[in-house]
């Protein structure tokens, strides 16, 4: 049967009643796409192999604060942003209270600046500001100045973020401005990003404005502001939204349940899962890079068996006692210049989103591109003695008392952003979506972020409920 056919819709319903899917993986993108199966009618059965649904999404109680050890808030845009007001959460979304971002290892006598607000991927709109100037310094300021003097011709279409910052408006732009976004944000090297896929359009404004500067300029007027929104009480209660939505369309949700492994059809895929197989019409897998693979290389002949890998990356949340926090003294979150400090960067939470009732939140993050988190080889203990000490540095306060903390170790897909990660992720798709009823979602595919992984996932399972329905 094809979509073309004229199928009458009470024998379409009935159909989509007979065909089961199953989900493999209840994080986000696993819990959209069921979502949408069964918005179509399809029985949906998810797998998850931890205790809880979320993934990356994930609250927990601290010192009696509930606090978000992974994803803190989410752009609000795209299928998320529909979803949120589906799920009826749209009265429980908060507004960050601050954004601001410090950068802490310049060196000199400050050694920290707030990084200035007027910035695209970290370039300078205005390199005479304030900030700018506090973080560059004099001879670093009149270096970037000489962007609007330069042709833009003597470099061309340049795609590399390093070399274009590098060439346009010097190292200590690169180093002090670009880089702590690009580690922070994409998790990626500025030798690593490419510049079309982050910043689209700024090749070209750039060449019409005849500066970086200018670009950066004509391109954030053109986005207008950031729009990113967190859930009052935690991130958790959108999982658990989307955990009842999918049990009260009759979802079936199997908690604690790896799925070791896919049988390809005969008529149905076998999901070999710890405690019961599952016959399924159609598979949707949802994990991690690692374990996809893992899933799909047998049944998926032309998946690349090389992983593109994910950065190994741990977060400490602390909940402290520490007055000198209580004026917010580095924004929402001090970022270490690489390689300035063992930590990557710290996240004061209660200035975020103002949490902690006189305590103070404050989540510490290890690790990046090319560097194990410090981290990785202490015991809890130490850990957090690490984090309570890069934490007092990091905002450049005492932290007078430790009373609860939470350790949590996570594989930071890819950013889309990195050169060819877009052309990979599209192959990998295109293989998998091959193999008659099979498909795949997730960071690893979507490119890390929950709005990417939300759009992906609805459009993922959109694709392949119209194949379970009109049979490929
Ligand atoms: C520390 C951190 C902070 C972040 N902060 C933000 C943020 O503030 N805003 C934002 O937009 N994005 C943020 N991100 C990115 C975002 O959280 C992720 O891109 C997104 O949550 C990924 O969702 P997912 O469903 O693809 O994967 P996951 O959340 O990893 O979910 C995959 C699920 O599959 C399960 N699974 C694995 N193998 C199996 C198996 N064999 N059988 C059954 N189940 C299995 C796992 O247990 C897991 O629950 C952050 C990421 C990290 C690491």
């Amino acid at each position: 049967m094809s979509p073309n056919d004229h199928v009458p819709l009470d024998e379409l319903a009935d159909q989509a009643g007979r065909v089961r899917v199953a989900v493999i993986g209840g994080g986000i993108a696993g819990l959209v796409a069921a979502l949408e199966c069964t918005k179509v009618g399809l029985q949906v059965t998810v797998f998850e192999t931890s205790g809880r649904l979320g993934g990356t999404v994930s609250t927990v109680e601290l010192d009696g604060i509930r606090v978000d050890t992974g994803a803190d808030c989410f752009a609000s845009r795209g299928r998320l942003a529909r979803l949120v007001d589906e799920l009826g959460l749209a009265g429980a979304l908060i507004a960050p209270a601050t954004e601001t971002r410090w950068v802490v290892g310049t060196g000199g006598g400050e050694d920290a600046a707030p990084l200035p607000e007027d910035t695209l991927l970290g370039i300078p709109e205005n390199m005479f500001g304030h900030e700018a100037q506090a973080i560059l310094g004099t001879g670093g300021t009149w270096r970037a100045y000489l962007d609007r003097l330069r042709p833009p011709l003597t470099i061309g279409h340049e795609r590399r973020l390093s070399v274009l910052v590098r060439t346009r408006m010097g190292q200590k732009v690169l180093d002090r401005l670009v880089a702590p976004l690009a580690v922070g944000v994409y998790g990626a090297e500025p030798d690593d990003i490419d510049v079309d896929a982050a910043a689209p359009g700024l090749n070209a404004a750039l060449t019409r404005t005849g500066s970086l500067s200018g670009a950066v300029a004509t391109l954030r007027a053109q986005r207008g502001g950031s729009a990113i929104r967190s859930v009052e009480g935690g991130m958790s209660r959108l999982v658990d939204a989307l955990e009842a939505q999918l049990r009260a369309a009759g979802a079936e949700i199997r908690v604690a349940t790896s799925v070791s492994a896919l049988e390809p059809p005969g008529d149905r895929w076998t999901v070999r899962a710890v405690d019961e197989d599952l016959e399924a019409d159609a598979v949707i897998v949802a994990t991690p890079e690692a374990s996809a693979r893992a899933l799909l290389n047998p049944v998926v002949p032309t998946l690349d068996t090389a992983p593109s890998g994910g950065i190994p990356i741990e977060t400490v949340t602390l909940v402290v006692d520490a007055p000198g926090l209580d004026a917010h003294p580095r924004g929402a979150e001090a970022l270490a210049l690489p390689g300035s400090r063992a930590a990557a960067a710290a996240l004061h939470l209660t200035a975020k989103w103002g949490i902690g009732d006189g305590r103070h939140v404050v989540r510490i993050a290890f690790g990046g591109p090319d560097t194990a988190p410090a981290t990785a080889d202490l015991d809890d203990a130490a850990a957090t003695e690490m984090a309570a000490t890069e934490a007092a540095s990091l905002f450049g306060v005492a932290i007078e008392r430790v009373r609860a903390a939470h350790r949590a170790r996570f594989t930071l897909a890819p950013s889309h952003a990195v050169t060819g990660r877009r052309r990979l992720a599209t192959q990998g798709r295109n293989a998998i979506e091959a193999v008659p009823r099979l498909a795949a979602t997730g960071a690893w595919l979507s490119g890390s972020g929950l709005a990417q992984v939300a759009d992906d996932a609805a459009a993922t399972a959109d694709r392949l409920r119209r194949r379970a329905l009109f049979s490929d």
